[in-house]
């Protein structure tokens, strides 16, 4: 394969001056943080009075965990670290998980998340000549800005689609050329169906690449959307609180994704614990911002939950590698008792042929028992007229879900689109159950 490095230097650095690299810039982030109202006050709580009180890398370990709840208890100035003029942009978190975080950057700190996002982007094998659309939600959400700036860094046409509007989006990668997109896998699947309820042709686009992040998806998903479109499909992962995307990528091996150690430490810690866990080991990320003045951010508890792949990759590059995110420490599903992950769901019904792009988790009470229900769409070559062939295939699935999670599920299959699709993250949790039981 012939790879491409948009910094082979920093990219491929020795693990050795990599680490030193790391403890030059945590302690220029130390003294950055303690110019904050929080980390002052966290911080020096701590023992930790100026950047030289951190001489090694693990040294790292005393400083304490932020949380979000930090972040939100911060709000709105608690984390601002230079003078409100200096201040350029902000961004928010989508809120997935409750009230929106706010970042602050300034005019360095969008520059260099650029250059993490191109650097991505270039290592994927794009070049100028490539046209891209962003198919992803602008606006306070990271993912519009983030791999717009990366695109244009890189040399590429960027078309700023945003998300949603098939037909549009079609019509614009027709026109243009596209050759690249980014989109929520979700959305991408979305667009695969669309394309053949709208009647556009394969040949009449040019497409040959994806960026798909913002949300976790099997690798089931990846090869179904790389097959059904033709094209490669690259895991993006990011954070705003890490800025946003150009945290973690994965490279023409498509096998982890690269985290960028100059700009980011990376830790597993064991959720329950908080000890950090050996390499290989799955447990929750925790993330400390090195490239970022206006918002220090050290040892953020990301709740998302990865291990980090003990073997060289093939491409070279010294930065090791997060396995795909399955889910986060907080996603987790209790249902009479068993703990179950969506992604445990989406892995059984994605993996399976006659099944469509799009499912629901719907959970509800029956007495006092959970009832879990899997809604599932079944494939445009599947007719819902034949009553065998959909009963069978209800059978596999529950089967199959049962022997996945232990958890006996009720089955609904249902035709292609009638599922709700999601513009940005898809919903594909609907728990019903009373809260206060
Ligand atoms: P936000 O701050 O709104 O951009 O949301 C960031 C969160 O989205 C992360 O903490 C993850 O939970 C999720 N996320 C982003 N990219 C991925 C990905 N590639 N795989 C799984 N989850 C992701
Ligand atoms: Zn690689």
């Amino acid at each position: 394969m012939n790879f491409q490095y948009w910094n082979s230097e920093i990219e491929k650095m020795p693990r050795q001056d990599l680490e030193a690299l790391q403890v030059k810039k945590l302690k220029a982030a130390v003294d950055q943080a303690l110019k904050t109202p929080f980390y002052k006050e966290r911080l020096t709580g701590a023992g930790i009075k100026s950047g030289d009180d951190i001489k090694t890398l693990s040294d790292l370990r005393k400083i304490p965990y932020t949380t979000k709840h930090d972040l939100r208890d911060g709000f709105p100035y608690g984390f601002l670290s230079i003078p409100k003029e200096e201040v350029v942009r902000l961004h928010a978190s989508s809120g997935t998980t409750g009230a929106p975080t706010t970042i602050y950057f300034n005019a360095g700190d969008i520059k260099r998340w650029t250059g993490y996002v191109a650097r991505c982007i270039y290592g994927t094998g794009c070049n100028k000549t490539d046209v891209f659309q962003n198919m992803i939600t602008y606006g306070l959400f990271t993912g519009g800005l983030g791999f717009h700036q990366g695109g244009e860094e890189v040399g590429m046409l960027v078309i700023p689609s945003g998300s949603g509007n098939t037909t549009r989006q079609f019509r614009l990668m027709q026109d243009f050329g596209t050759t690249v997109v980014h989109a929520t896998p979700s959305f991408l699947l979305h667009v695969e169906s669309k394309m053949k309820e709208e009647g556009v042709s394969r040949d009449s686009i040019k497409l040959r690449k994806a960026f798909a992040g913002a949300e976790p998806y099997s690798e089931d998903t990846r090869r179904r959307i790389e097959e059904l479109l033709k094209i490669d499909v690259y895991n993006s992962y990011g954070l705003s609180e890490m800025n946003g995307p150009g945290v973690a990528f994965e490279c023409q091996c498509k096998s982890g994704l690269h985290l960028w150690e100059d700009g980011y430490i990376g830790e597993i810690i064991d959720p329950d614990t908080l000890e950090p866990l050996p390499d290989g080991q799955t447990g929750e990320l925790v993330l400390t911002c090195l490239c970022r003045e206006a918002t220090p951010i050290l040892r953020y508890r990301t709740r998302d939950l990865s291990s980090f792949y003990t073997d060289a990759c093939a491409c070279g590059r010294t930065h090791r590698r997060l396995r795909r995110i399955t889910g986060r420490t907080d996603d987790m599903l209790i249902i009479n008792g068993v703990n179950v992950f969506p992604s445990q769901i989406e892995e059984v019904v994605m993996a399976m042929k006659e099944v469509g792009n799009n499912y629901l988790i719907v959970l509800e009470k029956e007495g006092v028992l959970d009832r879990l229900i899997v809604k599932v769409e079944v494939g445009a070559n599947v007719f819902m007229d034949d009553s065998r062939l959909l009963n069978a295939l209800k059978e596999k699935i529950r089967k199959t879900l049962q022997a996945m999670i232990t958890i006996n599920p009720k089955v609904e299959l249902h035709e292609s689109g009638a599922l709700p699709v999601s513009e940005g993250k898809a919903k594909r949790v609907q728990d019903n159950r009373p809260k206060d039981v």
